[in-house]
């Protein structure tokens, strides 16, 4: 494919209602501090199927304010995504820099939305930016890494399953997705030895993240 041609950038809005607290409550000092509402996606061209990894590239939070966020490391967001999401000298979230939003979000109480959006064109990309999106969400000092880690990774999950339609996601890839999240929390709970009880069962049964799932679409409607 030419690598200049034109392709269309959609952009979606993503509904992210929070989820509640899974984890001991002592993971968190500002769980849920502002209720995440939704995620403004712009995606290029269709959605592109890829592994999930650990270090997600074409994926980039950009700025609303040209200057970004005080005290977060910024970049621009060009050399991470391109330009043909119509960005030019646009700054992005540095990718190393998500505990530095999450903390000064929440320290500058700004809300996520008013301040970020996502481009990115691939599925692992849009994973890690919805787990991403939990923890500007809900402040932890990351001491209890592996718990912190699960809530964030338990509300991606739920999103993407409450977004499929729009996201374009079969179930049974999401079904795969889950699979490999909880993997990835076994090694983390290995990494991390946590000394808080951490209880992954929502992440074991297609069924209860589903239904848990669903159950956030009942409250969000509930409260209107
Ligand atoms: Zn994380």
């Amino acid at each position: 494919m030419d690598a200049l041609a034109p392709v269309s950038v959609t952009t979606r809005r993503l509904a992210t209602p929070p989820l509640p607290l899974l984890v001991s409550p002592s993971v968190f000092d500002g769980f849920n501090w502002i209720p995440s509402t939704e995620l403004e996606w712009r995606c290029l061209g269709e959605l592109r199927d890829n592994p999930l990894t650990e270090d997600p590239s074409a994926m980039a939070f950009v700025f609303r304010a040209p200057a970004g966020v005080a005290h977060v490391p910024a970049e621009l967001a060009r050399l991470h995504v391109g330009r043909r999401y119509g960005l030019d000298d646009e700054l992005c979230l540095a990718p190393y820099a998500i505990d530095d939003a999450t903390d000064q979000l929440y320290l500058q109480r700004i809300e996520p939305a008013s301040a970020l959006w996502v481009a990115t064109d691939n599925l692992d990309g849009l994973y890690w930016a919805l787990h991403d999106w939990a923890h500007f969400h809900s402040h932890g000092a990351f001491y209890e890494r592996a718990a912190n880690e699960l809530q964030c990774d338990v509300s991606a999950l739920a999103w993407l399953w409450i977004n499929r339609a729009e996201v374009g996601l079969d179930p049974s890839r999401w079904s795969q997705l889950r699979r490999d999240i909880l993997a990835a929390h076994h090694r983390r709970c290995e990494q991390f030895a946590p000394t808080v009880p951490v209880d992954a069962r929502v992440l074991e049964d297609d069924s209860i993240l589903c239904a848990l799932s669903e159950s956030l679409l009942c409250r969000a409607t509930h409260s209107r």
